[in-house]
């Protein structure tokens, strides 16, 4: 409930405004009778006087945020991302509840500060964590970018200063910097800057703990500095201020070994409880049980680890799941080539052989998904090179003709 001296709508300070009127169960500043106003003029039910005193979009660019109930960002992400259920709840909460906390923010109404929820994807390559994070900044229409850990080292030192995740996520927005402030970034590859050892007194890994020092910085929320074009920081540059504290930090990797650290936790804790069962623990399953416990013995330093208060796992894809991804999502491999080879009036098909010879060549890659695309590029080319002289209508990729441009 908004206080006695305070705008019930936007939570204003009655010394901040010049006009707040009282009403039976509340108050309104004078900021809000003309947001009001103009939503009134908008929708056809005041006339308009033609020059409002503001425009709504600037103050209310918040509205821009496509905030959906977990449920409906659920149905969004399963038009893309196949399987992985149990991420994509999190994520969905995790970013609904992110954002609520946001569009709510200055209204001051439930007396609670509420903690922002960055993430851990844990999970091998290719499973879909990139995927997950860049459909959900879509579905959001927030800004977004993608940036790889590994490109960093702690300040000082040659290489990528931390600041250009900034410099990346204000080039997605056109350097809007109230846009960048409420976006999304993927940190990929966190796995690979690890201290390496658990103990850190004895091998002490100078470069990926102080790249996770610098990182934590920007994750915990601070005002930065950020040069516009990314790049090491120059005594003369200018800078543009952002301030991170509202930024959703997504972290991922594939934790090499982390089932181990889980496997032997659990089997630490089951003494006495028995509460998993040999079967569970063994096996990659076990990835599902993966805690932040885990991840800071694999070697991410407490302190970042804290602040990505949702860890979450992403199965490994079976042949099945990779057989889905192949075909169903709205724009699966398949249907991108079908496309293509539309617009040369062709009508592509694939036997359901050939698309299990694919599916059996990405899964001895071990790349996950990641390697689909690249089996059909090798069985595609001579096709979308000869196609649009063609005469024939129809095309049919079957088992036979892929294995002839695969295993030659
Ligand atoms: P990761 O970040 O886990 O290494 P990505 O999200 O970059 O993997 O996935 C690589 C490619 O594989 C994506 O472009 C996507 O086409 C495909 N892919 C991976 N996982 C899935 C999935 N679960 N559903 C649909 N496509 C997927």
């Amino acid at each position: 409930m908004a206080k006695k001296n305070q705008c019930s709508f936007c939570g204003a300070h009655k010394d901040d405004v010049d006009i707040l009127v009282t009403g039976a169960s509340g108050q309104i500043c004078e900021m809000c009778i003309v947001r009001s106003k103009v939503l009134l003029e908008r929708n056809g039910i005041l006339p308009s006087d033609g020059d409002s005193i503001m425009d709504l979009d600037e103050t209310e660019s918040e509205e821009e945020i496509n905030l959906l109930q977990p449920t409906e960002m659920k149905s969004h992400l399963d038009e893309y991302v196949i399987g992985q259920d149990e991420a994509k709840k999190r994520l969905c909460v995790a970013v609904y509840n992110h954002y609520k906390r946001l569009l709510t923010k200055g209204k001051d109404t439930y007396d609670v500060e509420i903690d922002k929820s960055n993430m851990l994807f844990v999970g091998r390559t290719g499973t879909g964590k990139t995927l997950m994070a860049k459909t959900i900044a879509k579905v959001l229409q927030v800004p977004f970018t993608i940036v790889d850990a590994t490109v960093f080292t702690q300040a000082g030192y040659v290489g990528e200063d931390v600041e250009s995740i900034l410099s990346r996520l204000l080039q997605s927005c056109n350097y809007e910097v109230n846009k960048a402030e409420k976006g999304i970034v993927f940190i990929d590859e966190v796995d690979k800057i690890a201290r390496k050892g658990n103990n850190p007194s004895i091998t002490r890994d100078v470069s990926g703990e102080g790249v996770q020092q610098s990182l934590l910085k920007i994750i915990e929320g601070s005002e930065v500095n950020v040069p516009p074009e990314g790049g090491r920081k120059h005594p003369d540059q200018k800078y543009i201020k952002v301030n991170t504290h509202d930024i959703l930090f997504i972290c991922g990797g594939a934790f090499d070994g982390i089932e181990e650290i889980i496997r032997s936790r659990m089997k630490k804790q089951s003494i006495g409880f028995g509460s998993h069962s040999n079967k569970q623990i063994e096996g990659e399953e076990v990835l599902q049980y993966v805690s932040p416990q885990d991840v800071k013995r694999f070697g991410l330093i407490p302190e970042l680890v804290g602040r990505l208060p949702v860890v979450t796992y992403l199965k490994p894809l079976n042949k099945e799941a990779l057989k889905s991804i192949l075909t169903e999502p709205k724009n699966s491999v398949i249907k991108q080539y079908q496309a293509l080879f539309a617009m040369d009036d062709k009508e592509l098909t694939f036997t359901e052989e050939a698309l299990d010879f694919i599916v059996d060549k990405a899964d001895e890659n071990k790349l996950g998904a990641r390697g689909l695309r690249g089996i059909c590029e090798d069985i595609m080319i001579d096709l979308m090179y000869d196609a649009p002289k063609m005469k024939k209508k129809k095309i049919l990729i079957d088992k036979e003709y892929a294995m002839s441009k695969i295993d030659h």
